[in-house]
């Protein structure tokens, strides 16, 4: 595989993660966070021991889609790191745990609160850290692979014509960060009802993406109420249908990553 582009040496922190995957999607609203936690968790579910990083400083979701007791990030007095919260054995660290409300920032110290977050964590020993990346392609995205070793990144679009273009986006970005691009998740894709399958956005542009950027893995998620209303009650739905189909989808994913 390609060498990631990082930058001078592997923060203390992040030398006991063997894997760290980029969710990531170019714009908001799309699944990015919903596809993340369920991702984690089922990696959790198959025994792996894993961290969550929310890297999105102007909307942090995680704390509304999962529900630790402990909502604060403690910092260790002696060496000054930060100790994430955990939730069903899961790790997490996401600005919105961090006892600040939404924050003004500009480009520079959005990149600097989100250094010091993933950096000065103490993960521990973790197989997969999952990064629910801020939307978009920017200097964010560059910080982040520059301070630390991005395995694979997965891809989460709608079936919309023109999100293809943002799927092209993140994919050209990736590969200039010698990231592979492991899967592609079109998200609200179908729903079912009166036992037929509906399309609302048409057959997505999924086949073509695969086809123009050799993305080995497409997965087609469904529009589901109990995927959203998990994001209420603070249990991800591959946790509380744990043999649902969208489970099985996860499933698929998480052996992709
Ligand atoms: P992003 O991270 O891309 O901004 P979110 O994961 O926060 O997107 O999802 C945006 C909203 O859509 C949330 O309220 C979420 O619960 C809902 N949502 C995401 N995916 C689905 C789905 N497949 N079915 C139903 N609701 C969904």
């Amino acid at each position: 595989p390609a060498q990631p582009v990082y930058a001078g040496d592997l923060p203390e922190g992040l030398k006991k993660i063997s894997n760290i995957i980029a969710v990531s999607s170019c714009k908001g609203g799309v699944g990015k966070s919903t596809v993340a936690v369920n991702l984690a968790y089922t990696l959790a579910g198959m025994g792996a021991r894993v961290g969550i990083f929310d890297a999105d400083v102007f909307g942090p979701s995680l704390p509304n889609m999962v529900s630790p007791v402990n909502r604060l990030l403690v910092v260790n007095p002696e060496n000054k790191s930060i100790l994430p919260t955990e939730y069903l054995g899961v790790k997490l660290v996401s600005f919105g745990f961090a006892g600040q409300g939404r924050a003004i920032m500009r480009g520079p110290m959005v990149s600097g609160v989100i250094n010091q977050l993933l950096t000065t964590t103490d993960w521990g020993e973790l197989d997969y850290l999952v990064i629910d990346m801020p939307p978009g392609t920017g200097d964010i995205h560059l910080t982040l692979c520059q301070v630390a070793p991005l395995t694979a990144a997965v891809i989460v679009t709608t079936p919309q014509k023109l999100a293809f273009i943002d799927v092209a986006k993140g994919v050209r970005m990736f590969s200039k960060l010698k990231v592979p691009c492991v899967a592609v998740v079109e998200n609200m894709c179908y729903f079912d009802a009166d036992e037929k399958r509906y399309y609302p956005f048409g057959k997505g542009s999924g086949a073509q993406v695969v086809q123009q950027f050799g993305i080995p893995n497409l997965f087609d998620l469904p529009i589901r109420p109990t995927l959203s209303s998990s994001g209420d009650t603070g249990i991800p739905e591959v946790v509380s249908d744990p043999q649902g189909d969208v489970a099985k989808i996860f499933q698929n994913l998480g052996v992709c990553v």
